[in-house]
């Protein structure tokens, strides 16, 4: 089969790789018809993490089940299904608790918590840039579509991925109806985590970046957008806030963060954050940050300390969630949301491309190059 593979720092190749299999009886072998690149895909393209060269990427996944293990109850072949991000057992001390995100049986690391397909440090899972995908424990790991799921693929594959983790982020942060919520970073993520503040009911939703073409893109859904190579954005939010700040805030940017000149500084996000939120407001970080970043370019940040204002954040009495969204959580609802036609998450889709194509897609992806917002790869075109 055909799989986007990873040879090195910025290098992608489309490669015949041995075909994805039955393995196990609880095992589920899925015919990908729809597959995203993720800003997550970017920490191991540019070669930041140590994501083995010969392995593939591909953690938001969907297409269509051709064949199930013996053990297998409850997914049948011909079924169209959704995978969330997290593979996870579904019977481990912290699945039973719902937290997905955390498994301690598929992670093989024991001084770690938390798998995903195709991802660095994440267990041994190969990912889904590929014609085929093997779905460990299937009967937990596939969220089944209904018969729209064919037609409304660009929608349901979101739920693999982005639009539960920006949701995430908006539950981390408690955004209630009628809030002012604030969120850093445009780029997928950040237009979910919007996205999902104007479905909950925020009143106002005020997206800070600094690239055109995602800004506008968040003006579309009724955000509004603020960009921090003009103005000072804690400036901009206290004062579309009468003064108090936001209710709650949402991180969508992670350790790569960049001042508008272009400059990396891991500590720029959260101290603005925190300073645009309100006394006694609430945070979301669902934004990655990391134990060691060797490829950072301060020697704190190297070890993964991020130098955080706590004096500030303390003074005023906020509350901070953070962490891997544990998909299982949300991505019934969300499902049902776009079934019944309540969330179209596709306005992010800037590109729908064949497998083919993906090494290009990358690279524009990589340099945000303008219109590149969400790139959806089919490896059965
Ligand atoms: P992305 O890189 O496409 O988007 C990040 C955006 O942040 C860009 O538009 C960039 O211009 C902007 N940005 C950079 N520095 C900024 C700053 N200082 N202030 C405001 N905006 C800034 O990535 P994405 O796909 O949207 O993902 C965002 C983050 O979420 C990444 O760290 C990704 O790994 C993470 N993520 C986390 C989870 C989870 O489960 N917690 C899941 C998916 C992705
Ligand atoms: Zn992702």
């Amino acid at each position: 089969m055909k799989a986007v593979v990873y040879q090195g720092p910025r290098d992608v190749q489309i490669i015949d790789v041995p075909d994805a299999r039955i393995e196990r009886p609880t095992d589920v072998l899925v015919r990908i018809t729809t597959t995203n690149i993720c800003g997550s895909d970017l920490h191991m393209y540019e070669g930041r993490t140590d994501f083995e060269t010969g392995r593939w990427f591909g953690h938001e996944n969907m297409g269509q089940v051709i064949e199930v293990g013996d053990g297998v109850d409850k997914v049948q072949v011909g079924d169209w299904v959704v995978l969330p991000f997290n593979v996870a057992c579904g019977h481990c001390k912290n699945c039973e608790r719902g937290l997905t995100n955390y498994c301690l049986t598929a992670q093989p690391n024991p001084a770690w918590a938390g798998a995903a397909y195709g991802f660095a440090d994440m267990g041994p899972w190969a990912g889904g840039q590929a014609e085929l995908l093997r779905v460990p424990w299937g009967d937990f790991n596939c969220l089944r579509l209904g018969e729209d799921a064919e037609q409304k693929q660009t929608d349901y594959v979101m739920l693999a991925d982005i639009f539960p983790t920006g949701y995430h982020a908006t539950e981390l942060a408690h955004v209630k109806p009628g809030d002012q919520t604030v969120v850093y970073g445009a780029g997928p993520v950040g237009a979910m985590a919007a996205y999902s503040a104007i479905i909950k009911g925020a009143s106002k939703v005020m997206v800070v970046d600094r690239h055109p073409d995602r800004l506008r893109l968040i003006e579309e859904i009724g955000a509004i957008p603020i960009d921090d190579s003009k103005v000072d954005p804690v400036e901009a939010v206290t004062e579309m806030t009468m003064g108090l700040g936001a209710d709650n805030g949402c991180e969508c940017v992670g350790y790569q963060a960049h001042d508008p000149g272009g400059q990396e500084d891991p500590t720029l996000t959260l101290n603005r954050l925190v300073k645009s939120v309100r006394f006694t407001g609430e945070i979301g970080v669902v934004g990655v940050y990391v134990p060691q970043d060797p490829g950072a370019t301060n020697d704190l940040a190297k070890q993964g300390k991020v130098a955080f204002d706590f004096g500030e954040f303390w003074f005023r009495g906020q509350k901070l969630g953070s962490g891997q969204c544990p998909v299982k959580k949300y991505n019934r609802a969300l499902r049902d949301l776009v079934a019944g036609g309540k969330a179209t998450p596709s306005w992010i889709v800037s590109h729908e491309l064949g497998l083919d194509e993906a090494p290009d897609a990358y690279e524009h992806f990589d340099n945000r190059d303008e219109g590149w917002t969400k790139v959806v790869l089919h490896p059965d075109a």
